[in-house]
């Protein structure tokens, strides 16, 4: 990123956000020769990241595809599109977040059991038992234990 004043191409940064429509990051700089400052926008790089399934395979994360996973639990229970949209943003952001560009299938089916946790406990069971295949049946059942405890110790605290 050259300096438009007098051509040095190193700069620091001093500022940057996202433009508007998320597209472009927009960066305020300083050039490090003559100290004036002038804005870029740059294009962010997007990266796609890679899951990686049980057997080894590869395949570009699909954030569709991971919705209507979520979905299918949600079935007649009072979860909205937009709540479902919302919990599949955060673990998309985790995922960024993670910096990592290789994730496993199953690390991605923990977070969204996390956020199905949150949001519907009976989308939550639904998910797990699918996406588990009950291949861990006990952790399972320990879950399932945990909850309906927390459940009527909560009811018990009402009385
Ligand atoms: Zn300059």
């Amino acid at each position: 990123m050259k300096c438009p004043y007098c051509g040095e191409s190193e700069s620091k940064v001093i500022d940057s956000r996202p433009t508007e429509d998320g597209l472009k990051i927009r960066r305020r700089r300083e050039c490090l020769s003559c100290q004036k400052r002038f804005t870029t926008y740059e294009i962010v790089e997007t990266v796609p990241l890679m899951v990686i399934k049980k057997d080894r395979s590869r395949q570009a994360f699909d954030r569709q595809k991971l919705l209507n996973g979520m979905m299918r639990s949600c079935e007649k229970r009072p979860v909205s599109y937009e709540m479902l949209e919302k919990a599949v943003d955060n673990i998309e952001q985790a995922l960024l977040n993670s910096y990592e560009r290789e994730i496993s299938s199953r690390y991605i089916g923990e977070l969204a059991m996390a956020e199905l946790k949150k949001i519907d406990e009976v989308a939550y069971v639904r998910f797990a038992s699918v996406y588990r295949q009950f291949s861990d049946l006990n952790t399972f059942m320990d879950e399932l234990k945990d909850m309906l405890d927390s459940r009527s110790a909560s009811k018990q605290t009402e009385k």
